[in-house]
């Protein structure tokens, strides 16, 4: 047994890599895992090598046929399986999700009721269709699009929301037919291992793998010549740099990277309702999450009661333990986390800005920082053009919805944006021109199983929910059946082709 489950101990179950339907130790160097919220090591889990990730490969690969070859239905009954396990163990994996992560414990238990509820809806998904029958160019003959799984898919996440991104993509994958090796965050290792738990009782060995590491195992991972398709999500940098391995063998990438959300205030408003939206949507998870809004374009009409009411929305934010039920927002996930965050604030208060509340540490231990208000800001500055991870709402007023829309698409990013309006023209001017995968009204970050997810340009190039998620985890196959088994037109001799166009006018047959 090794060092580092001993430590483990404040963490409920034998948490271990699984390959192969074996739980077994990582055989690499040890990584800490951090209570953001105590500073306070709390695990040591061993990483991965390449031997390890090798053999987690070949499990997945040799146990890809069979899983294949498993009627839909019973993969679809294993997945409402899982889904019952994190049902019985929400407040366990809630509380190794907060210690580990620094969520608080109220956003972790939800965490937990939408996993189940994404691998429910892919249990019955996989089950409905895998293809379609077009037309045939002749009579006697059979065309039909057959959707395929790629293989062993590798599924790499971050630290946000650790098993919630886990099942947006082990889900389809699985209900595809595809055998998954996945790779959490180093940050938070723990709740992955811990679910490994369930998914050793219920998959046929092999099926899903579970593997820890840092950077260095996503890459070897990313390299092994018999990963099929590398589902990722992560920041764009790495992102890219997924990209490009990938590219080296053509493997199939899915990527869901980083955004710059804007969130647009019309002037037809209830000024409070919308800085209640917006400071949700701001400071949900610190602002740790891929659709946090990071940018308000506010017309001029509501702007001054927009910022006073979210400055007053801010500062009633409760901000301190998150195991605690009270707690609204815990602390970053890392120190470096925390000083990037604080590093775009001096930066923009260097530029001009000015911060009206928060951006504060409140605490001397714990990566904690007080939901900033931050106006006077351009879109030259970072706070307003580059990723912050945190929570820090920079507002700018703009003269009207047409420049709010064209400064929202000015950005790199496309992943989401939100628009608080009533009036129709508004909404439609909005919902075509805006260059980005999700456009909310009036209710941010609502997500739904059914309605695809994924961003445009450069926040990623898949979809993961809906119809399109689960075919992101299926290639298509033609198949092309002639029953007639007789000699056609144009093959050899093309002599027999042209006497016969001659004679008749027509092909023979
Ligand atoms: P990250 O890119 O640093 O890491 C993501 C994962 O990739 C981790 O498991 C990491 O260990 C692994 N990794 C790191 N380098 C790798 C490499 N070279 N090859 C393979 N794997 C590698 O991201 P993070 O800091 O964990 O997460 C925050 C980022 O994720 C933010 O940019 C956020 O916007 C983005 N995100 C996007 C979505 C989405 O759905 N679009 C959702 C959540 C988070």
């Amino acid at each position: 047994m090794g060092g580092w489950r001993h430590v483990l101990s404040a963490v409920p179950g034998d948490a271990q890599v699984l390959i192969g339907g074996e739980q077994v130790e990582g055989t690499g160097s040890a990584v800490d895992v951090v209570n953001p919220a105590t500073e306070a090591v709390i695990a040591s889990v061993r990483s991965a090598t390449d031997a390890d990730v090798e053999a987690a490969v070949k499990a997945a690969r040799s146990s890809f046929r069979a899983w294949k070859n498993t009627p839909a239905p019973e993969r679809g009954e294993k997945l409402h399986a899982l889904s019952d396990w994190i049902g019985e163990h929400t407040e366990s994996l809630a509380e190794t999700l907060t210690r580990e992560g620094g969520k608080p414990l109220v956003e972790n238990r939800d965490e937990m009721g939408w996993s189940s509820s994404c691998l429910d809806f892919y249990a019955e998904m996989g089950r409905i269709e895998r293809g379609r029958i077009v037309p045939s160019g002749e009579a006697g003959q059979l065309n039909l699009v057959v959707k395929e799984p790629y293989g062993a898919v590798a599924a790499i996440v971050p630290w946000n929301y650790p098993i919630l991104l886990l099942m947006w993509k082990l889900a389809p994958a699985l209900a595809a037919g595809n055998t998954v090796v996945v790779k959490p965050s180093p940050y938070t290792p723990l709740s992955t291992l811990e679910l490994a738990d369930g998914i050793a009782r219920i998959f046929p060995p092999g099926v899903v793998n579970v593997i820890t590491g840092e950077a260095d195992t996503g890459r070897s991972l990313v390299a092994n010549p018999d990963v099929a398709l590398i589902a990722f999500t992560g920041s764009v940098e790495t992102g890219k740099q997924v990209a490009h391995a990938a590219a080296d063998r053509l493997a199939k990438v899915h990527l869901e990277l980083g955004g710059k959300d804007a969130f647009i205030v019309c002037d037809d408003v209830d000024v409070e309702l919308a800085a209640r939206g917006a400071a949700w949507a701001a400071y949900l998870n610190s602002g740790q999450v891929c659709t946090s809004a990071e940018r308000f374009y506010v017309l001029p009409q509501v702007y001054d009661d927009f910022v006073d009411a979210f400055v007053d929305q801010a500062s009633g934010i409760v901000v301190g333990d998150p195991m605690e039920e009270s707690t609204d927002m815990g602390p970053l996930v890392r120190a470096v986390q925390r000083d990037a965050v604080e590093a775009q604030l001096s930066s923009a208060r260097a530029a001009g800005a000015r911060i009206l509340f928060g951006g504060e540490r409140p605490a001397d231990t714990g990566f904690f920082l007080t939901p900033a208000v931050v106006v006077d800001v351009d879109d030259s500055m970072d706070v307003m053009s580059v990723e912050t991870f945190g929570p820090v709402a920079p507002i700018a007023k703009v003269s009207s919805l047409e420049e709010a829309i064209q400064r929202t698409n000015e950005s790199p990013y496309g992943l989401g944006a939100n628009v608080y309006t009533r009036r129709l023209d508004y909404m439609l001017a909005a919902m075509e021109e805006i260059e980005a995968g999700t456009v909310w009204f009036n209710d941010p970050l609502t997500d739904n199983e059914a309605a695809p997810f994924g961003g445009f340009k450069s926040s990623g190039n898949g979809r993961e929910l809906g119809v399109e998620g689960l075919d992101d985890f299926r290639q298509t196959k033609h198949i092309h059946i002639d029953s007639k088994l007789d000699a056609k037109a144009w093959w050899y001799p093309y002599a027999d082709y042209a006497r016969h166009q001659a004679e008749f006018g027509t092909a023979p047959g």
